[in-house]
């Protein structure tokens, strides 16, 4: 999508910190930490969000969970809290499906 900043991002047109980066996905820190470990993973396909996830493209969704437990695994962190918001009122500002990865820090229950 050629107005999406993830999708600029997933194409190199815009710079990011990379993590790591695979055929479906890609991870990098996200410019606005909000933990001492804060990154985010996303699918390369254009997705909106989670409220758009279907039979059609639901598998990025269990890989990306595979490479979240391998990047965690990887880093040493045991405990971390995996976020996706979804519309505004929940706080997504970028509408191109991501799952906030966050650790570091005592994380308080229920979020905010
Ligand atoms: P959300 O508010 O849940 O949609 O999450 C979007 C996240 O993207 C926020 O945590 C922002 O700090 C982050 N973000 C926005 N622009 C960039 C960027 N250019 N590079 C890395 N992260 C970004
Ligand atoms: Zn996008």
């Amino acid at each position: 999508m050629s107005d999406c900043l993830f999708c600029k991002i997933v194409a190199g047109e815009i710079p990011s910190k990379k993590l790591y980066e695979d055929d479906l996905c890609y991870a990098f820190y996200d410019i606005d930490p909000q933990a001492p470990t804060h990154f985010l993973v996303i699918p390369k396909q254009h997705i909106p969000s989670a409220a758009a996830v279907t039979s059609e493209n639901s598998a990025v969704v269990g890989h990306i969970f595979e490479v979240i437990a391998k990047l965690t695994r990887e880093l040493g962190l045991e405990s971390f809290r995996v976020v996706s918001n979804i519309g505004e009122q929940a706080g997504q500002s970028v509408f191109h499906l991501h799952f906030h990865v966050l650790a570091g820090r005592d994380m308080t229950w229920p979020p905010g």
